[in-house]
């Protein structure tokens, strides 16, 4: 069978480092076991236009590797062409790149490597929050420019300690950024989700749920955004919701670029009603040259956190997706059941209701 891998390309990186698995160079580790058994592997980053090795190889594949880090964007109208296509891995967490809607009506598979690069996106949560409130990068770009003036960065760095912390989603991520907080004597840790957290696990993390979103937003120092992106959450960070932010707050989005309002973000910044803005996600990947983002700042010159989509592919991640991906591909091949927790899309139906209550 025809298996296509849209992935990253790694350049020298890639080939001077094999554990960057994720790249279009190391191919995720699974070519020769692929080849070994008779089976086409295609691995390209070309993913855009007719032209692209997406969408020429889409049309007869059985099985296509995508990764959230270059999404290769299976839309609806790609699916009607992929007459062949019976499974989707998500080399990562994060499907949204997939039309799911357009999976379950074509009994198209979707699974991910779910939990695979949590930690990794959480520790990164955590070094955003620091980095924003303490007023990090300024105080290194000032550092690099040869100038020291200590006043200028201390005139807006603070201290975690005694800030009110909330996250939009309290599942792997979320959680696991609320565990890390708790060293760091924050006023309280509040989260927004569908449902409570189970009694127990609220209590392990001393966090409260506050079940307005609005309400929410407006009692939280520092924001960070760990839910999935669905049609209940693209654009839920906009220009109204931003006006119920606490002024002077801090805003985290590791989750998804589409999930925060681009240009509101950026005109929260510039107004100063928002501090600071941080991240690693973008609504277009690769983000264009001259993404808003990319340079919005805070009125002191300050509050910019973004990086390019690497907090769920360091290589200790890259590592655990990659043999993820290989265990999915081999119960397909083999016909074993897949692990539950791995599966958003089974055949005809959602298995997870982490995409939006349906
Ligand atoms: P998860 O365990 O499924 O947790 C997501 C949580 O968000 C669930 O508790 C879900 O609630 C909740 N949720 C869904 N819609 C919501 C809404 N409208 N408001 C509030 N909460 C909502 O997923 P995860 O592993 O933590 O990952 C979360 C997201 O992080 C992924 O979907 C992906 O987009 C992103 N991510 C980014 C990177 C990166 O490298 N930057 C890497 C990995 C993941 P229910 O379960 O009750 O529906």
């Amino acid at each position: 069978m025809k298996i296509l891998a849209i992935l990253y390309k790694g350049g020298n990186a890639a080939t001077s480092e094999p554990r960057l698995l994720g790249t279009v160079e190391n191919q995720l580790g699974i070519r020769k076991w692929l080849e070994s058994q008779g089976h086409e592997y295609i691995v390209s980053d070309s993913k855009e236009g007719a032209d692209s090795d997406f969408q020429k190889h889409i049309v007869d594949a059985e099985i296509l590797i995508t990764t959230p880090f270059h999404p290769g964007y299976l839309t609806g109208d790609l699916v009607a062409k992929a007459k062949k296509l019976k499974l989707c891995v998500t080399a990562g967490v994060g499907s949204d790149h997939i039309d799911l809607n357009a999976a379950v009506k074509n009994g198209i598979q979707v699974l991910e490597v779910s939990g695979s690069n949590v930690v990794s996106v959480a520790e990164h949560v955590v070094m955003s929050i620091l980095l924003l409130v303490r007023n990090f990068v300024p105080a290194h770009e000032m550092i690099e420019r040869g100038d020291w003036m200590v006043s200028d960065i201390a005139r807006n760095a603070f201290d975690l300690e005694g800030k009110v912390v909330g996250t939009i989603g309290a599942g792997r991520i979320g959680y696991r950024v609320l565990q890390r907080l708790m060293p760091f004597d924050c006023k309280e840790l509040l989260y927004f989700d569908y449902a409570p957290l189970p009694e127990a696990a609220a209590k392990a993390v001393n966090a409260r749920r506050v079940e307005d979103l609005k309400d929410f937003v407006s009692q939280c120092d520092v924001i960070t955004v760990n839910c999935p992106l669905h049609e209940g959450t693209l654009g839920l960070v906009n220009a109204d919701l931003l006006k119920h932010f606490k002024k002077g707050a801090w805003l985290v989005n590791t989750a998804r670029g589409a999930i925060c309002d681009k240009d509101a973000v950026a005109a929260a910044l510039a107004s100063g009603h928002l501090n600071g803005y941080a991240g690693d996600v973008w609504n277009v990947q690769p983000a264009p040259k001259d993404h808003v983002l990319r340079t919005a700042k805070n009125t002191l010159g300050g509050g910019n956190g973004m990086v390019p989509h690497y907090s769920g592919t360091t290589l200790d991640a890259q590592a655990r997706y990659a043999s993820g991906t290989k265990s999915i591909i081999e119960n397909y091949l083999s016909g074993k059941a897949q692990e539950p927790q791995n599966i958003i899309v089974g055949i005809g139906k959602f298995e997870t209701k982490a995409y939006g209550q349906r």
